[in-house]
């Protein structure tokens, strides 16, 4: 991933040998560059402003998460022209779906909806670069390998930047906003004290490996306390995972040598039609996962500052649409931004109708996810996935019909 940056406004000359501090300035900083920041950074800088995009990471690298995308997140990528992008990175079109339970088994086609007639799952290690590429080739720039450690504010508390350093030493930028998307541990988030709005209790966890192998559907397995499946992905590979109450996955994990072992475990005792299709020397990755996922919304804006993606609105991975909410929020927070940028006049107004929007439209996911992830018995489990298949298919229909925040660069 190339790193640009052309405003190196001045330099802080130190007396004494000390590194120097570099001063950039841009209309949006924006503090990570993954699904949320990227897709934020891109609109933006499609609507002709200038933004800065920061990351301790460099890229491309991976993150823990599997990676599938839904309906409402496919519906995203196709309108800000990124979908073709990623089908020609090799992710594979998925177009089945099967649901295994006690109460049987379910096998249907992607229908046609909305523009998108397949999911994908693609590799983060792919799909944040695409981003990247897209928001650099608007306009955007990236500087990977800095890491933020704190807001700056003016004499009247309102942020107006942020502060931090990469190898080179110290650095601050100054910018008319400051957007925090720096995942669940937000350090913008805990800079700005954006307090939780919503919180519900944390319970779930989520573990995966990749396997070698033919794999064709989006699959489901549900079993006592573990819901578990198959992503199919880049590289003949799928992404196997298992989300499983946080008690249940510590329970394994205390009682076996390795976390491959426990993971293993997991799937032997709960859904064991899986896990005898799983070849242990297909394995072709160690086991990642998430052992306590928090269910919340925060605070979403204040004067200068906002927070997109997971580091403002978090639940648990059981129904896979972090990546979705990501982009449905970048897209509502860029169009917000753009306009109190045009006039600060409408600052507040913009800022409050983007925390309204988001939690409305995360609020039938957020509560099904929430159920989902306490595992109620099997009827309940397929009722609350039959519902979540709606509340999807609601999203990426609002979605569709948005018109896109305005551009004055061409999609890239
Ligand atoms: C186990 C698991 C499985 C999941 N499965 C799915 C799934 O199948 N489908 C789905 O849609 N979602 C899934 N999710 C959720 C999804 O991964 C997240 O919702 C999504 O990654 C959020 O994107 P983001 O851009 O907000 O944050 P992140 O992807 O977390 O990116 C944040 C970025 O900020 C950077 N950063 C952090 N702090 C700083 C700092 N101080 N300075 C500079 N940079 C900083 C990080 O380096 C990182 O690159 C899963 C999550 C987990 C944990």
């Amino acid at each position: 991933m190339s790193t640009a940056s052309h405003s190196v406004a001045r330099r802080v000359t130190a007396a004494s040998g000390h590194r120097l501090e570099r001063v950039l300035t841009a209309d949006v900083v924006v503090v990570g560059a993954r699904c949320a920041g990227a897709g934020t950074a891109l609109l933006l800088a499609r609507a002709g402003h200038d933004v800065l995009l920061l990351d301790r990471a460099t890229f491309p690298s991976d993150t823990v998460s599997t990676h599938v995308i839904a309906r409402s997140g496919m519906v995203q990528l196709r309108r800000w022209g990124l979908l073709d992008a990623v089908v020609a990175s090799g992710a594979p079109p998925i177009r089945r779906v099967e649901f295994s339970s006690e109460l049987g088994f379910l096998s249907r086609t992607v229908k046609d909806r909305y523009g998108v007639d397949f999911l994908l799952a693609p590799r983060r290690t792919v799909l944040d670069p695409i981003l990247q590429e897209a928001a650099l080739g608007s306009g955007a720039r990236l500087l990977s390998g800095v890491a933020v450690e704190d807001v700056v504010r003016d004499g009247r508390g309102r942020v107006v930047g942020v502060r931090a350093h990469d190898d080179d030493g110290p650095l601050v930028v100054h910018a008319r906003y400051v957007v925090g998307a720096d995942g669940l541990g937000s350090r913008i988030a805990r800079s700005v004290r954006a307090p939780l709005t919503v919180e519900r209790a944390p319970s779930g966890a989520a573990q995966y490996a990749y396997y070698a192998g033919d794999w064709t559907a989006i699959e489901h397995h549900l079993g006592d306390d573990v819901f578990a499946g198959v992503f199919p992905t880049h590289d003949g590979q799928a992404c196997i995972w298992a989300c499983t109450p946080e008690s249940l996955a510590r329970a394994h994990r205390r009682a076996a040598a390795s976390p491959e072992e426990a993971f293993a475990r997991v799937l032997a005792d709960g859904v064991p039609g899986l896990a005898t299709r799983l070849d242990p020397s297909a394995r072709r990755s160690p086991v990642r996962g998430m052992l306590r996922m928090p269910n919340h919304f925060r605070r979403a804006a204040g004067p200068g500052w906002a927070l997109v993606g997971d580091a403002g609105y978090h639940r648990d991975a059981i129904t896979g649409h972090g990546i979705s909410d990501a982009f449905r929020d970048a897209e509502l927070l860029a169009a917000a931004l753009d306009e109190a940028l045009c006039d600060p006049g409408c600052e507040t107004d913009a800022l409050t109708g983007y925390e309204r929007d988001r939690d409305r439209m995360a609020g039938d996911v957020f509560d099904i996810t929430c159920e989902l992830a306490t595992f109620p018995e099997p009827s309940r489990f397929v009722e609350l996935q039959k519902r979540l298949a709606g509340a999807i298919d609601d999203l990426a229909a609002e979605l569709s019909a948005r018109s896109l925040p305005r551009a004055v660069t061409a999609a890239a």
